[in-house]
């Protein structure tokens, strides 16, 4: 009932044994943070930038870039906005940018990939979205890291652009968080080692879905062997969230796991407390949250763990949620 959800928009994600959970929105561009507000969302966690390049004939520049982002600082009023840079290629193409046809698109050349070898093009948007920091709470995070080589690059290049704007005598925030999505299998695996190098990590469960089980995302004849509760999936998720909690950084989810309330006590088990979602998931995810502790959660962890398929996973977590 979304009116009587809509009610909860002012309590806090707060479970019975008094444990804070962070509950955020995603978004594509300024105009969705009234939904995430209005839904009781607390923030962003995965401001997805690709909306800002498509439609359009050639690239965004940095002043159109920056327009953009300021704006949603703005709207945001302080709270924070984890802004992804661009993760193109795959299932996002630009009709501009003429990306070679690839045999394997998901495996091909996108994201971070591109940025790190378009380097004219990734300064562009860090410099846009540095200059828009001091609008606001906003971070910054890269999407598709295989490994700790690209995370070190990505953070060269974002000096460069601080530098490059120092020099220029722009503002922006030095000390902006700089963060990954964990969304391929090698980081989810290497996660002690990535929790060394940025501030946070947001487990992106599409992609991570997609290729630990080898089944593509976007392939309808098995959509069936899409399966976030593969126990090898959950592993993978346990590792991330229990390194990053060894590490002392920060750990959100968002990708659609986050809002599935099936998952919500098993992933509380885990230690996870930020969960980003589409703002009308929220107040589901809320209510869960609020009606529920840590021990059953850790129980539901435990009970879920000892499992070998998802088969059993979901007939627990239905019966137990
Ligand atoms: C993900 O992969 O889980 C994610 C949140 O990113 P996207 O859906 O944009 O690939
Ligand atoms: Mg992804």
């Amino acid at each position: 009932n979304i009116s009587l959800l809509k009610q909860l928009k002012d309590v806090e994600p707060i479970t019975t044994d008094g444990t804070a959970i962070i509950l955020s929105g995603n978004i594509s561009n300024a105009d969705d943070l009234d939904d995430v507000f209005d839904y009781g969302g607390q923030g962003v966690g995965l401001m997805r930038t690709e909306l800002l390049f498509m439609n359009r004939n050639s690239f965004p520049t940095e002043n159109e870039q920056f327009d953009f982002y300021k704006k949603t600082a703005l709207k945001a009023k302080g709270k924070p906005v984890i802004v992804r840079t661009i993760d193109i290629g795959g299932d996002k193409q630009l009709a501009y940018f003429n990306l070679p046809v690839e045999e394997n698109p998901f495996l091909g050349y996108r994201a971070i990939r591109i940025c790190l070898d378009r380097t004219d093009l990734f300064i562009t948007q860090l410099k846009a979205i540095l200059r828009a920091s001091i609008f606001g709470d906003l971070k910054i995070m890269f999407p598709m890291i295989a490994s700790i080589q690209e995370v070190r690059q990505a953070k060269t290049i974002l000096q460069q652009a601080k530098e490059e704007l120092a020099q220029a005598g722009q503002a922006f925030n030095d000390a902006i968080e700089i963060g990954i999505m964990i969304e391929i299998p090698s980081a989810a695996i290497t996660a002690d080692l990535l929790a060394t190098e940025v501030d946070f990590f947001s487990i992106g469960t599409n992609d991570l879905c997609q290729y630990t089980l080898a089944v593509d995302r976007m392939n309808e004849k098995i959509s069936h062997l899409y399966d976030p509760f593969n126990p090898g999936v959950l592993r993978l998720i346990d590792n991330v969230i229990s390194q990053a909690n060894k590490n002392n950084i920060h750990v959100g989810m968002c990708g659609e796991l986050a809002s599935d309330p099936l998952a919500t006590l098993l992933l509380m088990g885990m230690g996870l407390k930020d969960f980003s979602m589409s703002a009308s998931s929220i107040p589901a995810i809320k209510q869960i949250i609020i009606n529920n502790n840590l021990s059953k959660a850790k129980e539901i962890y435990n009970a879920v763990l000892a499992m070998d398929n998802s088969a059993d996973i979901l007939n627990y977590l239905q019966h137990t949620i």
